[in-house]
């Protein structure tokens, strides 16, 4: 890739192109980078910033999707039906049994929401539903979405104490780099489940297997890894209360045509030097691909 870039003006990429100034260096005509995602954690935004290169993403568009994928994995993972239909599967389902596969409950308990921008919003609506009490925390309070949508404010520590489900939709910055690790595993609810809808780095892998293994948190439900895909011979992968799916959380045909055509949209405007439908925030110091394993 980085031998073809010398001309190139403007790049289309997905979260799998690491772009650092390695590649930048090679691109120097380089105008417009157009990410087909929301999440922009692939890329070096200082170096795009001081080469006045624009970034364009896709959010808004996969917001619901995403949320939607949340919601299946946390419910699957709580009444565990990926270890029941495995059951059926390998032919061992025989008469009712009051005790089979018993799980715990998704309505009237406690949802931690950690990072309630888009799609945290979107998975405290669906919350309603179940009656659940929905807690959220990040960088910010969010008045509007507490008097809107009834969910309560606490910090992280305060979030992760008091949740019986804690899902992730906060973006991967060296701020949130291993958010979820051993200390905060130990600190969740025994019967705790943790879902990560968001970029794998949030979690610390390693830790989680233990606290899974040892109890120490009920089950995982994970979209995302790091690295993806998980490597074959990870723990996690056999872990009866760790759900995985390989990154399909905004996997609908419907949203995955509405982020190619804003994408491309986004990487013509950049070329005409328009302003892009979605552009990144080129101000935050959010990017990994020079910092990645140093926790802040
Ligand atoms: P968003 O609207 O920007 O929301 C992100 C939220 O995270 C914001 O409310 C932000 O708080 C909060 N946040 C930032 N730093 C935090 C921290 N240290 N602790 C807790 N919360 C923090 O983004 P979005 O559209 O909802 O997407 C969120 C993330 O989901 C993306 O960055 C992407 O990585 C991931 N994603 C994954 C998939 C998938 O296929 N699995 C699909 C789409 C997106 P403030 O509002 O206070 O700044």
């Amino acid at each position: 890739m980085i031998a073809q870039l010398g001309a190139t003006e403007g790049l289309l990429t997905m979260l799998t192109e690491r772009i650092d100034s390695e590649l930048l260096d090679a691109a120097k005509r380089l105008r417009v980078i157009s990410q087909m995602a929301v999440g922009v954690d692939n890329i070096d935004l200082d170096e795009c910033a001081s080469r006045g290169i624009a970034v364009g993403h896709t959010p808004d568009v996969l917001t619901e999707t995403t949320a939607d994928t949340a919601w299946a994995l946390l419910s699957a993972s709580v009444r565990r039906v990926s270890e029941a239909a495995d059951h059926v599967r390998t032919r061992e389902w025989g008469p009712w049994d009051p005790e089979l596969l018993l799980g715990d409950d998704l309505w009237g308990s406690t949802l931690g929401i950690v990072g309630l921008g888009r799609i945290g919003q979107a998975v405290a609506r669906r919350a309603r539903g179940y009656s659940m009490r929905v807690l959220y925390t990040g960088p910010s309070r969010k008045p509007h979405a507490e008097a809107g949508l009834g969910v309560i404010y606490r910090t992280f520590q305060g979030l992760i104490h008091e949740s019986d489900h804690v899902v992730l939709t906060c973006p991967l910055t060296v701020d949130t780099y291993h958010l979820i690790d051993a200390g905060v595993l130990e600190r969740m609810k025994p019967g705790a489940t943790l879902v990560n809808i968001a970029r794998g780095g949030l979690v610390d892998h390693e830790a989680l297997a233990d606290a899974l293994t040892n109890g120490t948190i009920a089950r995982a439900a994970l979209d995302v890894t790091e690295p993806e895909p998980i490597p074959d011979d990870h723990r996690l992968i056999d872990l009866p209360n760790c759900l995985i799916v390989p990154h399909i959380g905004s996997a609908s045909v419907a949203t995955r045509k509405r982020m190619a055509l804003m994408a491309v949209e986004n990487l013509h405007r950049g070329l005409r030097g328009e302003h892009l439908l979605a552009s990144v925030d080129l101000s935050i110091k959010s990017q990994l691909t020079s910092q990645r394993g140093n926790k802040a």
